[in-house]
């Protein structure tokens, strides 16, 4: 095979041809074989209009025939890309009134940290350069952005993640918290642990701290109740900035336009990608609040110029796709509908939580999580085998760990929902069985 794929064991990938998608239609692919399955995943969390939007084909199409192609830089730039930033503006956290685009969420994280580091020279803390990162995240696979990524198997073998990462514990509730241990107490000791780690690195040396406000790649993981307000209490007292890593969460994912509102965060720099174009168009941004903004642009200027940018950062095509997308979500009254698809993800996934095999099942906006158990360790096998199940009636799911990884398209109906639920129930029995449980 010439084509070598990302996070696969290429050994396994020799043997059996991957699974080789040819189209789709609303929430489903078809591979080469004619197989038609239900993505539940929205390939990675990230088509959230489905496989088919006949408007967003339409915005890419017609800005593909005005003007297919322009950059920012040197002081150029496109119509479409600047009313983008403009109307990005409007959705975001109050106060964030700068966008700098790029085409990947690795690379709206690495802008994320480079311009931390330019901010921190521009105050004349050099010394400030430090990023807190937490187990189980996935920031990307840019040479900054995988070392601050907190899963081992995107370290191995690449000399990662460097000295400029600081790592703190994941807000795991259901895995990591003590028995008898609050929602409340366990993000206080998260909170403390994260204290300790900055106090203990000098708070002089350490600049900011990322996090998705939901886990998405770790294992779809909420904050626990008091999480984010214990957190940015301690940030705030160091002097250090918050990056929210919004690539999965930004455009509602999580139920809001952005998560950081549903939590509480006040970023000073958040990054976005996947929904911001239906993943019609690769397409990021990363959004800075104003004051950070300011003096990044005056440092800027004393420079002569901002050295940082991408040839394809704002590409008209996904601006269009992008614009597109929002109006679309404004229509369907993002939160509102969001939340009602919530609602029946939630009704659907009830009856798996009767199978004692399930320890967990966290639902947030149309992210879900369910984590499988044997007796009290995690059944990391069996969710392999849940999903194999369920492709073989098709239906995908992302397998993270022992945790089935769920986040439909937006557009997901009540029937399909209903499928994922009953597919998840039917895969986890002939899972057990074939395990011989
Ligand atoms: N941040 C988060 C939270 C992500 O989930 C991802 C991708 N899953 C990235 C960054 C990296 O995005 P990309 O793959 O577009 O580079």
């Amino acid at each position: 095979m010439s084509h070598m794929l990302p996070f696969t064991d290429p050994r396994s990938a020799e043997g059996r041809n991957p699974k080789t998608m040819v189209s789709g239609r609303g929430c489903h692919v078809t591979d080469t074989e004619g197989n038609e399955y239900l993505d539940a995943v929205a390939g990675l969390w990230c088509a959230s209009l489905g496989f088919s939007n006949e408007r967003l084909v339409e915005a890419a199409s017609k800005q593909l025939s005005t003007l297919p192609y322009y950059h920012s830089f040197l002081g150029r730039t496109a119509a479409v890309t600047d009313a983008l930033a403009r109307k990005l503006t409007e959705k975001l956290p109050v106060g964030m009134t700068k966008i700098f685009f790029g085409s990947s969420g690795s690379e709206a994280v690495d802008t994320a940290v480079k311009l931390t580091h330019f901010y921190q020279n521009a105050r004349g803390k050099p010394e400030k350069k430090r990023v807190v990162a937490r187990q189980g995240a996935y920031h990307g696979s840019g040479a900054l952005s995988a070392g601050l990524t907190g899963l081992d198997y995107c370290h191995i073998g690449f000399d990662l993640p460097g000295a400029m990462v600081l790592r703190t514990g994941r807000p795991h509730y259901f895995g990591d918290a003590e028995p008898g241990e609050s929602e409340t107490a366990f993000s206080r000791r998260r909170a403390r642990e994260l204290d300790a780690l900055i106090v203990e690195a000098g708070p002089e040396s350490v600049a900011a701290f990322i996090g998705e406000p939901v886990m998405g790649s770790g294992g779809v993981v909420p904050p626990p109740d008091g999480y984010w307000e214990a957190v940015q209490e301690v940030l705030a007292r160091h002097d250090v900035l918050l990056i929210a890593d919004e690539v999965i969460t930004g455009f509602g994912r999580t139920g809001s336009w952005f998560a950081s509102q549903r939590y509480g965060l006040r970023p000073a720099m958040l990054t976005m990608a996947k929904q911001m174009t239906g993943a019609y168009f690769p397409m990021s941004a990363l959004a800075l609040e104003s004051n950070v903004a300011e003096v990044i642009e005056k440092h800027a200027h004393e420079l002569g110029t901002l050295g940082h940018g991408f040839t394809y950062g704002g590409h008209p095509v996904g601006a269009a796709v992008a614009l597109e997308a929002v109006r679309i979500y404004e229509e369907m009254d993002l939160p509102n509908h969001v939340a009602d698809r919530s609602n029946a993800l939630n009704a659907a996934l009830a009856p798996i939580k009767a199978n004692p095999r399930v320890g967990n099942v966290r639902v947030i906006g149309l992210m879900a999580g369910v984590e499988l158990v044997d007796g009290r360790d995690p059944a990391t096998k069996l969710a392999r085998r849940v999903a194999d199940e369920a492709e073989r009636r098709g239906v995908l799911f992302r397998v993270i760990g022992p945790i089935l990884g769920i986040s439909p398209p937006y557009v997901v109906s009540d029937a399909e929902v209903e499928l994922i639920g009953r597919t998840l129930v039917e895969s986890l029995d002939a899972a057990v069985r074939a395990e011989g449980y």
